[in-house]
């Protein structure tokens, strides 16, 4: 799967709202996805329109007065319409449904990912086309992954960090973004059993990483008196170190000189 970049796409934000670029957002750890409720390729010219107009004495406007991060189409193009670490135009906090959003004092445009999904719900309630669900799954999993680059820590893969624009706003939007036929449980168990089997970690009997049953890994100790010498217990070390066991599984470790 590749990701396109959109005309005008600059890294930054091909769309603005107010003339004006949210600071640094904060970490971006949700997902919310959106229906377009526009075609390709006029929804595509739209998210991208760089066109200002005055919409009061000196005041210009960006055309479109949205913005996001992706937009994925019936086809399964994905395009990319900005850098996930510049906030976008997607998401404003009107008496949210969602747990995250409420708790957090926050706007929500500067600590979430906007993913729009090309379709208009009247026709589709949302439904995506195989294609399109193959497209933002794939997506799903480039963001997490991204995530995780970035912070150094694993994303949460749940529905309180994947979310759908109606349960930020639900004053201005309904169930119709993304629509009531959007692929929920699709996506998550889908997702849910990637983030899964990505972690299993595979045993390697004779190099380990040594494992139980369950796939976890056991933690190994040196433990004082184990050995005659310092040595002896640091070249055990050595040895655990060089099966990839890293220094702070090691922390356990206990050596005293005899
Ligand atoms: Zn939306």
């Amino acid at each position: 799967m590749e990701i396109k970049k959109a005309e005008n796409y600059n890294g930054k934000i091909s769309t603005l709202r107010r003339n004006t670029t949210f600071k640094t957002p904060q970490k971006w750890d949700v997902i919310v996805n959106h229906i377009t409720e526009g075609l390709m390729p006029g929804t595509l010219n739209w998210l991208t329109n760089v066109k200002k107009v005055e919409t009061s004495p000196g005041e210009l406007h960006y055309a479109a007065e949205v913005s996001c991060h992706f937009l994925v189409t019936r086809k399964g193009e994905i395009y990319q319409l900005a850098d996930l670490h510049h906030g976008t135009w997607h998401a404003l906090k009107r008496s949210p449904s969602a747990r995250i959003v409420k708790e957090r004092s926050a706007p929500p445009n500067l600590y979430t990912v906007g993913i729009e999904h090309e379709g208009v719900h009247k026709e589709t309630q949302g439904r995506l086309t195989a294609a399109q669900y193959e497209a933002t799954l794939w997506l799903h999993k480039y963001i997490i992954e991204q995530y995780e680059a970035t912070y150094k820590e694993p994303f949460l893969v749940d529905r309180d960090h994947i979310l759908g624009h109606y349960e930020v706003d639900t004053v201005n939007r309904s169930i119709t973004d993304p629509g009531r036929e959007f692929p929920w449980e699709e996506l998550l168990t889908d997702l849910i059993k990637w983030d899964k089997e990505r972690k299993t970690v595979k045993q390697d009997p004779k190099n380990g990483p040594y494992v139980n049953d369950k796939g976890e890994r056991l933690w190994f100790r040196v433990l004082a008196g184990s050995y005659k010498t310092r040595a002896e217990a640091e070249a055990a070390l050595k040895e655990l170190e060089s099966k990839g066991f890293k220094d702070s599984w090691l922390m356990a470790a206990y050596v005293k000189e005899k």
